[in-house]
């Protein structure tokens, strides 16, 4: 019997994972019916995206657990209808991407390119920017997506100062955590990478009194979740200098409403949820081992905690 595995997310990912799916399944040898409409009494697993009609999975009675395609499960972890095991994505694709971002990022303000990008005007402008060696680099969040940061980071230089609210211990990074480790991480961020998930405890964990607790002029780079930042404290923050540039990839509302003042504010650089995208092909493949390893009776890779929120 093969098993049914329901594709809940919007038509276009459809359209965009149905092939790199069917090659995970024949890959990893799972005789799988694949579907966008099956009875819901007779699916085993749902593979997810937070973009989907599905919103109640009382009916869903033999699902063995529901494959979210995103790292970020705000989107569902509150569901009360969902009683499954709910996995979140972790794919290397999508973790590269991630380092390929802040770490673009990162650089351009470091070697304050925009200066010299924007200003092709004639003036001689001789600035010479510090060495990484002399740039602290904060990372808030010290998960899948913070620590491969950090490392990338921390190989090109930086010193890299990491805070999450388990203790860990990661190479090449000063790993801080608890209330007092936030304090001592923030006082010396010159930038500043949030790479939190949003649960009730993170949202506007950057907020006027945080964001006066670092350096003047630091920079913050936010491809995490749009409600870790307090906007209207983060926008006077930008206004009184304390805050240099915030470079943010996500928002409260999204996309980003066209009068929203992000846009227009000189300092601040607006990219539209495009840090790291789920790459099909590699993401697919950790879905089909996650089904290969339910039906073989071992504990799915990457659960939520849903009491965590993440
Ligand atoms: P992980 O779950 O692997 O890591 C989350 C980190 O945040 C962990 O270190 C965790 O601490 C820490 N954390 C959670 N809650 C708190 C808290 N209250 N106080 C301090 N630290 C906390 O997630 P990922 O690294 O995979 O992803 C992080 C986020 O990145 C996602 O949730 C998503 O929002 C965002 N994202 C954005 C994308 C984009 O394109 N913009 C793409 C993909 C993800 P601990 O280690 O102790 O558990």
């Amino acid at each position: 019997m093969p098993v049914n595995v329901l594709f809940a997310a919007s038509p276009d990912r459809w359209t965009t994972y149905e092939t790199p799916l069917k090659r995970a399944f024949s890959e990893a040898a799972l005789d799988v019916n694949l579907a966008t409409d099956i009875v819901p009494e007779q699916v085993d697993y749902i593979v997810y995206a937070p973009n989907s009609d599905l919103q109640d999975f009382t009916p869903y009675t033999r699902t063995k657990a529901v494959l979210n395609l995103w790292a970020g499960v705000e989107g569902i972890v509150d569901n009360p209808t969902l009683t499954q095991p709910l996995a979140r994505m972790v794919d290397n694709g999508l973790t590269r991407g991630m380092v390929e971002w802040v770490t673009g990022h990162t650089l351009r303000h470091h070697l304050n390119t925009d200066l010299h990008v924007l200003n092709q005007d004639g003036v001689w402008r001789k600035e010479v920017p510090p060495l990484a060696c002399d740039r602290p680099v904060t990372i808030l969040g010290l998960g899948t997506l913070g620590q491969a940061c950090g490392e990338s980071l921390a190989n090109l230089g930086f010193p890299v100062t990491g805070w999450s609210r388990s203790q860990k211990d990661a190479p090449g990074i000063t790993c801080l955590s608890g209330e007092t480790g936030l304090q001592k991480a923030l006082s010396t961020a010159q930038i500043l990478i949030l790479l939190l998930p949003h649960t009730p405890d993170t949202e506007n964990v950057l907020n006027a009194e945080t964001l006066a607790q670092m350096p003047k002029g630091a920079i913050i780079i936010n491809p995490g979740r749009g409600p870790l930042i307090d906007d209207e404290a983060l926008l006077k923050a930008l206004d009184t200098e304390q805050i240099g540039h915030a470079t943010l990839d996500v928002f409260r509302t999204e996309p980003l409403p066209a009068s929203h003042p992000y846009w227009a504010h000189p300092r601040v650089t607006v990219t539209p949820h495009i840090a790291s995208e789920t790459r099909p092909a590699s993401a697919s493949r950790v879905i089909a081992e996650n089904i290969r390893r339910g039906e073989a009776g071992k504990p799915f890779l990457h659960l939520v905690n849903r009491d965590l929120g993440y």
